[in-house]
């Protein structure tokens, strides 16, 4: 008999009741060291005190009101997305696919709108992931999320990350934009080489196209700036955020430049429940903390302490660990065993961590973990480790 729960999630028996900072509380009463923050979702933690007054404070005055008014929360954030980032302009909706969703939309308008309706085909990467709608599991491009869910949607063409030649080839007189993530996070964290990225924004200009980047995981300080690709110098024309974005609260943004947003006019998009006032108060509160002057500093400083503590353990375990890598808070391990074991390790010893694809096991804490929490963290991976050595 089918579960209630539609089955489509490969589940641990293990289910939380409450969380506190970086700890999580099982149903049995058990603690965990959560590494894995929702998968990188939480990015201050559970319970942050700033973040509960703003989301209970809302829920005592309104929770929704629809987009057929003005609402001032969306405004608010809005303006601080905008003046924090490249962009013009935000949209609001509810989740990575459907910011990913808009960029996509926003990029086959722009060329419309400029009277290039033949231009619409966006320029992928192999091992993206971009959510799990139609078009973005189109972009994605991944075999294992297209299988049955045919006839895939049109308009998006392939080429391995990092490979500027090969990007520059698959260009074409119907090409509209390029869109990649600045680090491939579901991938296997891998972080595109700040060069790629400025040669992409060269060939996007060269060429009349978009540029599209996809940091619903990378974006609001997981990797040590409020947004991946600052570390390259370069800026996109459209961009989608979700996970960190509301601290645990549902909300995507697709935040765009005023000639990039060109088409986006009243009726040509839309969301019901996309920047209601309870995901605004949250996205506002997660501002808040994340732009407190110090708080990107302090996580870049602790991201580049946990890859140290990260390399010293891969360096004492040659046999288990192949590979470190990543940026900031956004890092992960080859361990020389499947992911998904490795992964069931950790957990059975308090700490939770997120497997990626080209086996890799995902280290994405709340961006307010602590350095005690770092040692006790690598403490459970050696320990792990050393168990798997000497079973
Ligand atoms: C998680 C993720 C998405 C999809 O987000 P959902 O909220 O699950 O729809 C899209 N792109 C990237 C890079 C992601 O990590």
């Amino acid at each position: 008999m089918i579960p209630v729960v539609m089955p489509t999630y490969a589940r641990a028996d293990l289910a939380f009741e409450r969380g506190e900072g970086a700890y999580l509380f099982a149903t049995d009463g058990r603690r965990y060291l959560d590494f894995a923050a929702g998968v990188a979702v939480n990015s201050l933690g559970h319970g942050h005190p700033r973040l509960v007054a703003a989301l209970v404070e809302q829920a005592g005055k309104l929770w929704h009101c629809s987009n057929l008014y003005r609402v001032p929360g969306q405004e608010r954030v809005a303006a601080r997305l905008v003046a924090n980032s490249f962009a013009d302009t935000a949209f609001f909706c509810n989740s990575g696919a459907e910011a990913m969703e808009c960029c996509i939309k926003v990029a086959r308008k722009y060329h419309h709108a400029g009277g290039h309706p033949e231009r619409f085909r966006v320029i992928c990467a192999d091992g993206a992931f971009h959510g799990r709608t139609l078009a973005t599991i189109a972009a994605g491009g991944q075999k294992k999320h297209l299988e049955g869910f045919a006839p895939v949607v049109e308009g998006f063409d392939h080429v391995p990350y990092g490979n500027l030649n090969a990007l520059r080839d698959a260009i074409r007189p119907d090409t509209a934009a390029i869109l990649v993530e600045p680090v491939q996070g579901e991938g296997g964290i891998i972080p595109g080489d700040p060069d790629y990225l400025r040669r992409l924004r060269a060939a996007a200009d060269e060429f009349g196209l978009l540029l599209i980047l996809d940091e619903v995981q990378t974006g609001v300080g997981r990797t040590g700036r409020l947004f991946a690709y600052e570390h390259s110098g370069i800026a996109p024309d459209i961009m989608g955020v979700a996970k960190g974005l509301g601290g645990g609260f549902p909300v995507g943004a697709c935040l765009a430049t005023e000639a990039a947003a060109r088409g986006m006019t009243a009726g040509t998009h839309g969301s019901t429940f996309g920047g209601n006032p309870l995901a605004m108060a949250a996205a506002d509160a997660v501002l808040d903390v994340v732009l407190e002057p110090g708080f990107l500093d302090e996580v870049d400083r602790i991201g580049a302490l946990l890859r140290r503590r990260l390399d010293a353990v891969a360096a004492a375990f040659p046999a288990m660990v192949e590979e470190v890598r990543g940026l900031g808070l956004m890092l992960g391990f080859k361990p020389r065993m499947p992911n998904t074991e490795m992964v069931a390790k950790l957990r059975a010893n308090g700490l939770l961590t997120v497997g990626a694809g080209d086996n890799v096991v995902r280290l994405v804490p709340p961006l307010t973990i602590t350095e005690t929490q770092i040692d006790d963290a690598m403490t459970i991976l050696s320990h792990t480790l050393g168990e798997a050595v000497t079973p």
